[in-house]
């Protein structure tokens, strides 16, 4: 089947006083029609700015590299007037704040005959609410709240909204960039099942942003997993969670799982600085296995067994590593 979206070493990076802050580092995956990935990864390692990049919603200082092909077209190179076109309709995207994106003095009518109209100004105004409230039917939104106003819903419905108006126009690809952060954790399995039925039933494609990996594992087909601004493993959820191959991977499962049961338990260290990032392996100033060819020479790309990638030198290739190389770092 042939991939919803096509991602090939993108790159993105925002000038700064102090240099190039590489949020995104030469990133590739492929998404398949109907198929969610979960994209996993300690704050600020770049997952927000990968979301908009896939959006053609990059601010305007940000430089861009690499390719994303949707459609038959590259969304890195779309001016901005056909990403906005595309937008909404084919590609939606959930907001991290969704919140400050419900105007308040707009009755949720209007939010979606607004979001309906920029993409299809000539359907007839039947029609219009026809698809909105089917929309919010599949959300669990009352269709009898039609006409009230943003403050009269509670937070976790209007989340609800915020997901449904990016959905009205049933868009091929979704990026939900942590669209439960502020709820509880009952509003939130709520919100990741529906997102799921909306997702068996148009057969959209999802990229999942979250902290949350428990999320992932209830929810996603693939997980990939950033550091640093690359992604350093993906593959098939069962396969990945089961069987970690890079020791980042492992340390996430690990810190979540004790974050459950014994309370605080994060990764040791702190990520580093995107402007001047460590030589070699970006993560072996923390990794507890780190070899000496980890400290100079970047991880190969490589399948990692059982489907997926991985990028880290306790996987090989072997015939890439100097003598000495796999002895380990002091
Ligand atoms: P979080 O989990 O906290 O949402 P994130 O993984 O989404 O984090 P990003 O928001 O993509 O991370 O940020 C990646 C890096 O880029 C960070 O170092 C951040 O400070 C920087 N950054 C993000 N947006 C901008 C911007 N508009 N201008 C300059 N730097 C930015
Ligand atoms: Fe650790 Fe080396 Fe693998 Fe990086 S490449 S994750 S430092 S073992
Ligand atoms: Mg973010």
């Amino acid at each position: 089947q042939e991939p919803v979206i096509s991602a090939r070493d993108v790159r993105v990076w925002y000038g700064t006083t102090r240099g190039a802050i590489r949020a995104v580092d030469g990133v590739s995956f492929d998404l398949a029609p109907g198929e969610t990935l979960g994209l996993v990864g300690e704050s600020g390692c770049g997952k927000s700015t990968l979301g908009r990049g896939l959006m053609g919603l990059l601010p305007k200082g940000a430089k861009r590299d690499g390719e994303v092909m949707f459609q038959g077209k590259d969304i890195l190179s779309l001016s901005p007037k056909a990403a906005y076109a595309l937008r909404g309709h084919e590609l939606g995207m959930i907001f991290q704040e969704p919140l400050t994106r419900l105007n308040p003095l707009m009755r949720i009518s209007q939010h979606f005959e607004e979001a309906i109209r920029q993409h299809e100004p000539k359907l007839p105004k039947a029609e219009v609410t026809e698809r909105a409230l089917e929309t919010m039917r599949l959300m669990g939104i009352p269709p009898t709240r039609y006409k009230s106003y943003p403050h009269e819903f509670s937070g976790g419905m209007r989340q609800r909204l915020m997901i449904a108006l990016a959905l009205v126009l049933r868009p091929a690809f979704v990026v939900a960039d942590e669209p439960t952060t502020a709820l509880d954790v009952l509003v939130e399995s709520q919100i990741v099942q529906i997102l799921n039925d909306l997702r068996r039933n148009f057969n959209t494609s999802l990229l999942l942003i979250t902290h949350n990996v428990g999320i992932v594992a209830e929810a996603c087909d693939r997980v990939a997993v950033m550091y640093a601004g690359r992604i350093v493993e993906q593959g098939r959820v069962s396969d990945v969670f089961a069987n970690p191959q890079h020791p980042y991977t492992r340390e996430l499962l690990r810190s979540t799982i004790s974050l459950s049961t014994t309370g605080l338990n994060f990764i040791p260290g702190a990520p580093p600085d995107l402007v001047d990032p460590p030589e070699g392996c970006r993560f072996h100033p923390r990794c507890p296995d780190a070899m000496n060819v980890c400290a100079t020479k970047d991880p190969v790309n490589i399948e990692r067994p059982g489907g997926g990638r991985v990028e880290c030198w306790l996987r090989g290739p072997e015939e890439l590593i100097p003598p000495g190389g796999t002895e380990k770092l002091k």
